[in-house]
């Protein structure tokens, strides 16, 4: 394989603009898949992405193109659309020179072509602008090249336009591809060394790793070794995506394969696949980026018999969708789970989607919550924490405050754009999540981009459906990892009848801790049955109580409105009342139904 003949682009776009649709088309006219509806978005492979209609997994396809007389060799490495995926775009990126950026001609720019862009400019990747969509009847163009101009300086004449869905402009595009961007600058004469960029596992041949090779050559029956153990493997397998495995003996530097070493071979996100005789040096050890986590949740199994299955399961998944970090967990009300930590929410709904259909597992999700930090005053004194800083992603654990010197909360800039008419509206929204505004700038007359710096928990849980609803829709948003800022934390407790209830511990903004004891304890009171004793809920920081509710004692009989006849009946609501105990967490002789735990601190 002749290396200048290989592109390696993805194509990076905001959520619906069309990537699906375009990948579709060029597996068409590279003769992959035949035309036809039946084939549609075929890089759309996993269930729960035909059901949302969103790309969750990075997926590649290697295309063969005949371009004046040379056949070329297009990797194409399609990139998931949402932001909480951000993460599957990054590492995609890492094995591209070029990406098209596409642009919905209806729509224009909208908050994550801002994040794509920034992106790629980062990484110093070819940018082809490309506008979709171009059919379609309110079409612009003209405003869309205009707004490409003046937020990212892109000259007009450079911008491609396209229909992905009718198939105009494609030829065009994939020349512009083969002429724009370069081919991989890489060295096939030195030592093996592939990065790995995705992971899955099979059911036969165990785990199969998506690898861009950085430098040499690779073939079947080949003696490895991985950079993070050194056990040498023994290359069993070796395909191209197309996106069906094409198996091939070798590969070289430049290329995307699928490579496996057989069912203990190994293999893992952002880890290198090495020649044995491969000594490390400054250049084999840049790596991707670490992920971060943004938000945190427990699952646990709906019933505890089912423990083993969803081990097994979550194992499974999260070697699959290497973003996820797990430990185990355990809670006096849903017993022994797992801590799961995901970049963002729609990650986390996604997770447990596949879950149940993947792997056919049911399981609990506690309220999601952000990871805290602090700064622990004189280093080692509490055992348990070594080191100055800490992550706190479970509010128990929280140090006491008199070993506190410094709280800190994880802070993203949120990039909003939003018809002018909204800026009142969306300001306002942003100002409540206790968000700081830096410079906006106009897109174009009816648009403007606007951006805040926001705490990550006021953004978490229903900012983006908020925004959404105040702006008709109109307004989209994107953010980007700030780091921590020092804030001004407290733990809250609840109590019932003077009881710690573990699992509603929470950690918040002292600006909130008013509004937050209130809400949580009048959720709580229409969500606890009434007992047979008067129940006190209280919520409270720093000694002081800041929220009381009280439930009024109340004999619950579900059978005294019977009349007495019907036996069987009384009976069946006996024992549907003593099965509806066992799903109870008892706090001071308190019964708690388990889904209060996860409901409650939703807002
Ligand atoms: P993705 O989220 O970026 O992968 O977007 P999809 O490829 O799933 O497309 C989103 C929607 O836009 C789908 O309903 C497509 O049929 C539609 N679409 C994509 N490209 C075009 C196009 O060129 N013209 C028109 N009219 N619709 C398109
Ligand atoms: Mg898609």
């Amino acid at each position: 394989i002749d290396v200048t003949k290989i592109r390696n682009f993805s194509i990076v776009a905001h959520v619906d603009h069309g990537k699906s649709t375009l990948a579709d088309r060029l597996l068409e006219i590279t003769g992959v898949i035949k035309p036809g509806k039946e084939h549609a978005q075929v890089l759309d492979q996993l269930q729960v992405e035909r059901e949302r209609g969103i790309t969750v997994k990075a997926v590649t396809a290697s295309l063969n193109y005949t371009y004046n007389n040379e056949t070329y060799l297009l990797n194409l490495i399609d990139t998931p659309g949402h932001v909480d995926f951000s993460n599957e775009v990054v590492r995609s990126v890492s094995a591209c020179q070029g990406v098209i950026m596409l642009v919905d001609a209806n729509e224009g720019v909208q908050a994550q072509t801002v994040a794509v862009h920034s992106l790629a400019k980062k990484n110093n990747l070819v940018i082809i602008p490309t506008l979709n969509k171009v059919d379609l009847p309110k079409a612009d163009p003209d405003n869309v090249k205009a707004q490409l101009k003046s937020l990212f300086n892109i000259n007009p004449d450079t911008v491609l336009s396209i229909s992905a869905k009718k198939g105009w402009g494609i030829k065009e595009l994939l020349e512009t591809i083969i002429e724009r961007i370069p081919h991989p600058n890489v060295d096939s004469t030195s030592e093996f060394r592939a990065h790995i960029i995705d992971t899955w596992h099979d059911k036969y041949r165990g785990v199969l790793c998506l690898g861009y090779i950085h430098t040499g050559k690779v073939q079947i029956g080949q003696t490895v070794k991985w950079r993070s153990d050194s056990k040498q493997q023994i290359v069993k397998y070796l395909a191209l995506l197309k996106p069906t495995e094409e198996p091939i003996e070798k590969a070289v530097a430049g290329q995307v394969v699928m490579v496996g070493c057989g069912p203990r071979g190994g293999g893992a996100v952002g880890d290198q696949l090495l020649s044995k005789e491969f000594v490390e040096n400054v250049e084999s050890s840049t790596t991707i980026p670490p992920i971060k986590h943004m938000v945190y949740a427990g699952i646990f199994p709906a019933d505890q018999s089912q423990h083993p299955v969803l081990n097994d399961a979550i194992k499974k998944l999260a070697l699959n969708d290497s973003a996820v970090s797990v430990t185990a967990d355990s809670s006096p009300a849903l017993g022994q789970g797992w801590r799961i930590g995901f970049l963002g929410l729609l990650h986390l709904e996604v997770f447990t989607q596949r879950l149940l259909q993947e792997y056919k597992a049911e399981a609990i999700l506690t309220a999601p919550s952000v990871p805290y930090k602090v700064r622990v005053k004189g280093a080692k004194i509490i055992k348990q924490y070594r080191g100055d800083e800490v992550i706190i992603t479970n509010p128990l654990l929280l140090p006491d405050p008199q070993h506190i010197a410094e709280y800190y909360e994880p802070f993203v800039i949120g990039t909003i754009i939003t018809p002018v008419e909204y800026i009142g509206a969306v300001t306002a929204l942003c100002i409540d999540r206790r968000g700081e505004p830096l410079p906006s700038s106009a897109v174009d007359e009816r648009m403007t981009m606007l951006q805040f710096i926001l705490p990550l928990s006021e953004v978490v849980i229903d900012f983006h459906d908020t925004l959404k609803s105040i702006t008709s829709g109109f307004a989209s948003f994107d953010y980007q990892d700030d780091g921590f800022h020092p804030s001004p934390l407290v733990r809250m407790d609840i109590l019932l009848n003077g009881q710690l209830v573990d699992e509603l511990t929470t950690i918040v903004h002292v600006s909130r801790l008013d509004y937050s004891a209130r809400r949580l304890t009048e959720k709580l009171k229409e969500m606890i049955p009434r007992q047979m004793v008067q129940v006190a809920i209280q919520a409270v920081a720093l000694g002081k109580v800041y929220a009381r509710e009280t439930i009024k004692a109340y004999r619950k009989d579900v059978t005294a409105k019977l009349y007495g006849g019907d036996v069987t009946r009384r009976k069946k609501l006996l024992k549907q009342q003593a099965e509806g105990k066992k799903k109870m967490r008892s706090v001071a002789n308190i019964k708690i139904p388990r889904d209060t735990f996860i409901d409650v601190l939703k807002r």
